[in-house]
């Protein structure tokens, strides 16, 4: 994300704000309205915006306060709450514990391109990496051809178990298949499963989706989303939450010069939060996100 301009105009906002002799509403509207355009300028959506917009000026009520209280102080809290707010839905997702039995499934979707796959194997060697997990991989991805072959080498090398067919043409089967093989493995307690994906949002892939869920029962269904998706991130989000109970995001690409905000509308669709962002083409550029980290040093 063009974090760093981001980050500068927010700040500048809030510096303006801090330096006026006398905070009054003209003061107030002149920050909410630069840390709003900052906003729309870094791509998220215009209704997250007016929502913001409106909320801190709803929460700061200057002729309300007491003579005495630090006007600058009660805006600068306002707009970290409303960021906070904007990033976090405040239900937070399904973690998967270690050791547990049966394994936790984790099923992945997303568009084509996205960095699905890719963000498969980051996962898992992440909690084996950090958290001392033994997880497992399975390809219910049979629509893209290459789809299996790039799974298994880079689970490969990761040194990850893998399952995946190269015969059953049935993304619900080879699902099925793969996860029942690692729930009864011993040692196993986590499963990512990588399901197809599509261009588009398209009736077939949702359909797929809805079924792979069905035979599966996921216990955490993420949303992979590309940083540079831009402003078509809600719609997308939401034709992916009403076919399959979407509880977590992951952003991808964050390392690029996409502007990122787009993909953050994604939170406010399916009311899940962004647990982790993508940082790069390799197994360990995966990192844990934190609404409140984030704002923090957006701010800091
Ligand atoms: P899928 O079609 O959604 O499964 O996408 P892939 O996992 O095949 O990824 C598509 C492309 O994006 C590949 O070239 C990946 O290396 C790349 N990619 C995935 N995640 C990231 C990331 O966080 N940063 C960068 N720079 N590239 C990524």
């Amino acid at each position: 994300m063009v974090m760093s301009q981001l980050s500068g105009s927010i700040k500048g906002a809030l510096a303006r704000m801090s330096k006026a002799m006398v905070v009054d509403e003209k003061v107030l509207n002149d920050c909410v309205n630069e840390i709003s355009r900052a906003l729309l300028q870094a791509d998220v959506r215009f209704e997250t915006v007016r929502g913001v917009q409106a909320s801190i000026k709803s929460t700061v009520n200057l002729q309300a306060l007491a003579d005495g209280t630090n006007k600058r102080r009660v805006i600068h809290r306002a707009v970290v709450a409303e960021l906070r707010r904007m990033l976090d839905p405040g239900k937070p997702s399904f973690t998967p514990s270690k050791g547990r039995k049966p394994a936790s499934v984790v099923m992945f979707v997303g568009l084509q391109g996205s960095g699905k796959t890719t963000t498969c194997v980051k996962y898992a060697d992440y909690h084996r990496r950090t958290k001392g997990f033994s997880p497992a991989l399975v390809c219910a991805d049979t629509f893209r051809a290459g789809a299996l072959d790039q799974l298994k080498q880079s689970a490969a090398k990761a040194g990850i178990p893998f399952y995946g067919s190269h015969t059953e043409s049935d993304p619900v089967k080879v699902a099925v298949e793969g996860v029942d093989r690692f729930r009864n493995q011993e040692g196993c307690d986590l499963i990512v499963v990588d399901t197809s994906g599509r261009h588009r949002q398209e009736a077939a892939l949702l359909e797929e989706m809805r079924q792979v869920v069905g035979a599966t029962r996921p216990d955490l269904v993420v949303l992979v989303m590309d940083a540079s998706i831009g402003q078509a991130a809600f719609e997308q989000a939401q034709a992916f939450r009403q076919s399959a109970p979407v509880g977590a995001v992951i952003v991808t690409k964050m390392d690029g010069h996409a502007k990122g905000g787009g993909a953050l509308s994604a939170v406010a669709a399916t009311k899940s939060p962004v647990i982790f962002v993508g940082t790069g083409e390799h197994i360990p550029d995966l990192e844990a996100f934190d609404a409140k980290s984030f704002v923090s040093r957006l701010l800091g």
